[in-house]
């Protein structure tokens, strides 16, 4: 049955490919094969350009097109090809699109159409390391909400893979389905249930006991030479090898080495270092941590956030390796700079640059596109000081 379905899209992918080339749709009076299909067939306009994506591609992705003529892949894994490779060729367009083609395809004659997009996104970072992608920018974040006509509250919200990996780990334990007294399935739907579960965790903020909802906690699994950006991920065919992109977050799935370097800087997400068994590094732990007694040193010599114009107060900061340990770099004092999320952020993104200066604080080097002379500028509590006359 499934595997007549695939066989029948193939088919119809073959047609459409076959309109476009003759420009059929124009001689049937129609702007576009797409939106013939979405008249004729009476599909979503959506639906019909996904396919007539597909269809064109059959030329160029030969390997995806014969999967879908034997009715090996569906419609759906055929549409996830495509974008994984468009995505890949515009991030990195030197990248070998036929290895990529066929190792999409045997993950996707094993797989789910989710697991093709998986593997699409590790394509993508595989390749471009040092790239932030998009599911990983805040700027691009996004809440909103207002009441509806009904004077129901509708919230609306776009969150970068982070914060909706955080949000998540904090949500889904309280919505997990709670059994009746006496065994029945919990009613609720899965959406109603998360429902709840925000309610539950405004209440206890609400209540004071905001610290004690749900222990949940973020973790991230990385081998310290991945961090340290020492292993490499793609063979010399321009595959993913079968060791995968080694940065994963458990709800969200791959994320960058910025992030993951990030997060192992000193935050909130647990960050679990093996080596190259899978073996966790106990003395990584101790290493990398932030002691009390340092943060202490940092409050007094940074005040709060270091960069210049910055300044927020020291509890909204990280603790920043100016040299990563994954790299060798030590948690001492004159390794590290206070930092709040959003600066922590951008300096590993290395738009700016940081170093200890010779007079024992942080100094920053702004990019070219600021400064074209690349001037280092003081910390944020170290500006206003009068030059020594
Ligand atoms: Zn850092
Ligand atoms: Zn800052």
């Amino acid at each position: 049955m499934t595997q007549a379905q695939n066989v029948l899209a193939g088919v119809q992918a073959r047609l459409l490919a076959g309109m476009e080339t003759r420009g059929l749709a124009d001689e049937l009076g129609a702007t576009s094969t797409a939106a013939w299909l979405a008249d004729s067939g009476r599909v979503d306009p959506a639906t019909a350009k996904r396919q007539v994506t597909v269809a064109r591609s059959l030329q160029t992705l030969p390997g995806m097109a014969a999967a879908l003529q034997r009715g090996e892949i569906s419609a759906a894994h055929a549409e996830a090809i495509v974008a994984a490779i468009s995505a890949l060729q515009r991030a990195c367009p030197e990248a070998d699109l036929g290895a990529a083609e066929q190792q999409l395809v045997d993950v996707a004659l094993a797989g789910t159409p989710a697991a093709v997009r998986e593997t699409g996104r590790d394509l993508v970072l595989s390749h471009t390391p040092e790239r932030e992608p998009v599911a990983e920018d805040p700027e691009l974040n996004r809440l909103d909400y207002g009441t509806g006509r009904d004077g129901r509250g509708k919230l609306r919200a776009d969150l970068d893979k982070l914060t909706f990996e955080k949000l998540r780990s904090v949500l889904e334990p309280l919505a997990a389905p709670r059994p009746g007294p006496d065994a029945e399935p919990d009613p609720r739907s899965a959406s109603q249930r998360r429902v709840d579960a925000l309610a539950d965790i405004v209440d206890a903020q609400l209540s004071g006991r905001g610290g004690g909802v749900g222990r949940a906690q973020v973790t991230l699994v990385a081998e310290a030479n991945d961090l340290a950006g020492k292993a490499t991920f793609v063979d010399e065919a321009g595959r993913v090898k079968d060791t995968r992109w080694p940065f994963h977050l458990s709800w969200t799935g791959s994320v960058s080495r910025q992030v993951a370097q990030m997060l192992a800087c000193d935050c909130e997400v647990t960050v679990v270092v093996v080596d190259g068994h899978r073996v966790p590094l106990d003395v990584g732990r101790s290493e990398r941590l932030v002691t009390p007694a340092i943060r202490k040193a940092l409050i007094v010599r940074d005040g709060g956030c270091a960069v210049p114009g910055c300044g927020r107060p020291p509890h909204w900061t990280d603790a920043h390796h100016i040299r990563h340990w994954a790299e060798g770099g030590h948690t001492t004092l004159d390794n590290m700079v206070l930092l709040c999320r959003a600066h922590h952020r951008m300096i590993h993104r290395g738009t700016w640059q940081v170093f200890l200066g010779e007079d024992g604080h942080p100094w920053f080097i702004p990019p070219k596109t600021l400064d074209p002379d690349r001037k280092p500028m003081p910390a944020h509590n170290r500006r206003r000081r009068p030059a020594a006359a």
